[in-house]
């Protein structure tokens, strides 16, 4: 998700043949093979199998799944679509500024006037119609598999300063009837995404939802808040991984920011030390 690989990917989309030589060649040599190790017989096998299987299955964009040079990246189009959020943004909401103010530390008028329970939101994208919203959309309806160790990476890389204080992720948890419809938890997909690229722990058991809420569409902020009142709950059992500890909640879209504050306000309650927030897209 940084430019540069937009740019590589750019560059590379003239090339016939480029993406027949994985990325992954790049990190092996054969100077490491002969004075390695079984480490270094390992990583040899990975890239064969790797190389194998992009000759079969040649790397597709994760949005569009048009070729492109590399695995789990955009195609030159979808990156030039989707908006990255990076600073200069609000350091409470993560909302992007139209004008960089030059300051450190800068708060958004929004988060001064309605400051949220939780303490920091970041998110990798905005979400609007394009790759973000596919993006959004084959996680939750088809892909998670292929798209949550990615996605989850980029969430990583988004969220650093908040995943280095954290002691815990908690994906945000569907009432038990969505589940079983659905079959899984796409915010759950993301949390172990994010937990593989960083090193902390998932716990889906510290929020329980109690409450079946219908749909938010469509309704007001306040309706919103009102409508997931009582909605989350930290079970007994699970308080003492709460107490003192730094939590980071886990979702794949922030809209109003009425379900992340409800379930910030369940930790908070059962003693958690400070709660924040990453997602993979914002509503801005
Ligand atoms: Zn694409």
């Amino acid at each position: 998700m940084n430019r540069n690989k937009g740019k590589e990917a750019e560059q590379a989309a003239g090339r016939s043949l480029e993406f027949l030589v994985p990325r992954s060649a790049l990190g092996w040599s054969w100077e490491r093979a002969r004075t390695g190790s079984a480490a270094s017989a390992r990583a040899f096998l990975r890239l064969c199998r790797r190389a194998a299987l992009d000759l079969i299955f040649p790397p597709a964009c994760l949005s569009c799944r048009a070729a492109t040079d590399a695995p789990d990246s955009l195609c030159p189009s979808c990156w030039g679509q989707a908006r990255f959020i990076e600073r200069p943004y609000c350091e409470r909401l993560g909302t992007p500024f139209a004008v960089d103010l030059g300051a450190e530390g800068l708060l958004s008028p929004e988060a001064v006037a309605d400051p949220p329970v939780y303490g920091r939101a970041r998110a990798v994208a905005r979400f609007e119609d394009g790759p973000i919203r596919r993006l959004v959309h084959r996680l939750k309806y088809n892909d998670r598999l292929e798209l949550a160790r990615p996605l989850g990476a980029w969430m990583a890389r988004a969220g650093t300063e908040i995943l280095a204080e954290a002691d815990l992720l908690v994906p945000i948890p569907l009432h038990r009837r969505r589940l079983f419809l659905r079959g899984f938890n796409q915010a759950n997909a993301l949390a172990q995404g994010v937990s593989a690229a960083s090193g902390v722990p998932v716990d889906p058991f510290v929020l329980a939802r109690v409450k079946a809420t219908p749909s938010q569409v469509g309704l007001s902020r306040t309706q919103r808040a009102i409508n997931l009142q009582g909605a989350f709950r930290v079970p007994a059992e699970r308080m003492a991984r709460v107490e003192g500890r730094s939590i980071i909640l886990v979702d794949d879209v922030l809209t109003s920011g009425a379900t992340v504050n409800a379930a910030s306000r369940a930790l908070l309650r059962a003693g958690a030390r400070q709660v924040d927030v990453l997602v993979f897209a914002r509503v801005v």
